[in-house]
């Protein structure tokens, strides 16, 4: 009896220390929840600007956490339906964790203040080497310990979570390794080396131009570097990349002239024909690129493999390098249009500056006007640039070439700052309603969809070049670079791309629904 007592008693023992274990593991438990800080925020189907809308949330709504990857969270809906959200948009809250949370700077100096907000005074510099002990919070304002045992108040919006999704380690997320023979080099005067991939890691050393760096390994738009005994993290677009093939393989001979088109959205059809009843042979992603063989009607003849060729619809990718190659389609829109693209500031005047990665607006001015450009011209357009080059143009000379040109439409292409470094998004300014109203709306929406940007609606704007210009005028601010995801996009290629490419669209609409 007494033997038959213990094993029961034993059965029971197992069965209350088992039952809740096996739950806990069959079913994941979320690390969180969210709670959402912006009016309205999209909901996506894959952790990228680039994905589909699913649903959109509200400010202070607050979902359950299922994964995060790099800058992006996975939630949990109201409808069991999952989707993927910017985690710079929301507040992460860690369940089960009672340690204290921990908050690093996201510039490299910072101001901690004696009370709230910016009226107080600075009572010390911190940086962004150092984690602090987060006290308490209040508005955007939070409290923290300083080193020294006293507190202080920081800006929470520049400093970054430690224990939140959106703090990113270098081992985490997907990581590209190169070819161990890759390397680059520095093109600026002094560059940092960080000792992660990105602007709120510490640095470690500095480099100087022309100096060569072995490529270790890549992770999104930053460089695990080495140069001597200094090995560490640096942004792609500061060093010149020299890949080199091995040496068997013969170089192209001018990879840049062969014309190329890139795809812009998921799931982009590639044809066995040029028409949309033709079958399909691929389903090619965002971002991957072909070489243009020739174009017909409206689509582009392009090279799938070396010995598979197929057809994609000229309207919905960005073409590239493309002399030569018009999309004869919608020719017809813009011949004999005279458009005047105009880069707003350069030369001594830089425009804005990012406060966080040094970005000068006037060159991200002249990039994505220079794809704008050439956008324009593939499809037909006279196209004068009021400077081609960094250097100043007056604001009535820019709207003296609109007026001796009688241009068709004047273009300000520019970058916004704003004193709040939380504000982000798109905005097409207008002086007059009418044709200049419906100009920005169209240019707006496009450079929206295409950028996947904030939309803050296309407004009416005093702009010297708006307002003194008799032609049809607009003026297009593509995002801030005083905050700082928008600071980091803008200096992407594909950034420059999609936002040329925006412009582009809203141009040709404009001007189909004219006609
Ligand atoms: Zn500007």
């Amino acid at each position: 009896m007494d033997r038959i007592r213990i094993q029961l008693i034993a059965l029971l023992v197992i069965l209350i220390f088992c039952i809740p274990a096996l739950t806990v593991q069959s079913n994941t438990e979320p690390s969180g929840t969210v709670t959402i800080t912006v009016s309205s925020l999209n909901v996506r189907d894959g952790a990228s600007l680039k994905h589909n809308v699913i649903a959109q949330v509200k400010e202070n709504q607050t979902f359950p956490v299922l994964q995060t990857k790099d800058n992006w969270i996975q939630i949990l809906l109201d409808d069991n339906l999952k989707g993927w959200i910017a985690s710079w948009h929301v507040e992460v809250k860690q369940s089960g964790t009672t340690s204290s949370t921990y908050v690093t700077p996201m510039l490299e100096v910072l101001n901690v203040r004696s009370g709230p907000s910016t009226s107080f005074q600075v009572i010390e510099q911190i940086t962004n080497t150092e984690s602090y002990v987060r006290l308490e919070s209040q508005g955007d304002w939070i409290k923290i310990r300083l080193k020294n045992g006293a507190e202080g108040w920081t800006a929470g919006w520049l400093m970054k979570d430690n224990n939140s999704a959106s703090s990113s380690s270098p081992s985490a997320g997907p990581t590209l390794s190169s070819p161990p023979s890759s390397k680059a080099t520095v093109n600026g005067s002094i560059l940092n080396v960080r000792s992660g991939p990105d602007t709120s890691y510490s640095v470690a050393g500095q480099v100087r131009a022309g100096d060569t760096l072995v490529i270790l390994e890549q992770k999104g738009d930053w460089l695990r570097v080495k140069k001597d005994q200094l090995e560490g993290w640096v942004a792609n677009w500061l060093v010149k990349v020299e890949s080199s093939l091995p040496q068997n393989q013969p170089k192209p001979q001018h990879p840049s002239e062969e014309p190329t088109i890139k795809i812009l959205n998921p799931g982009t059809n590639l044809r066995s024909g040029p028409s949309t009843s033709s079958g399909v042979v691929k389903v090619a992603d965002v971002g991957e690129t072909y070489q243009v063989l020739g174009v017909e009607g409206d689509w582009y003849r392009v090279q799938i493999t070396s010995n598979e060729v197929g057809y994609v619809a000229g309207w919905i990718v960005s073409a590239h390098g493309i002399a030569g190659v018009e999309r004869k389609g919608i020719e017809s829109v813009l011949k004999g249009k005279t458009i005047l693209i105009d880069p707003g500031h350069g030369g001594n005047d830089s425009g804005a500056i990012g406060p966080h990665l040094g970005t000068l607006e006037k060159l991200v001015n002249l990039k994505v006007s220079q794809l704008l450009s050439s956008k324009l011209r593939a499809a037909g357009a006279t196209v004068i640039m009021s400077r081609d080059e960094d250097r100043r143009v007056s604001l009535q000379e820019r709207v003296d070439m609109s007026i001796q040109r009688q241009v068709d439409a004047f273009i300000s292409v520019h970058h916004n700052t704003s004193e709040n470094y939380r504000i982000n998004g798109v905005i097409t300014y207008f002086y007059s309603n009418g044709e200049d109203r419906d100009l920005a709306n169209t240019i707006q929406k496009e450079v929206v969809k295409r950028t996947g940007l904030a939309d803050l609606k296309a407004r009416y704007g005093n702009y010297f070049v708006l307002r003194e210009n008799p032609q049809l005028a607009v003026l297009c601010e593509l995002g801030f670079l005083t905050n700082y995801q928008e600071e980091v996009i803008i200096n992407t290629k594909d950034f420059h791309d999609q936002a040329a490419e925006g412009v582009f669209q809203g141009i040709l609409k404009y001007f189909s629904d004219k006609k």
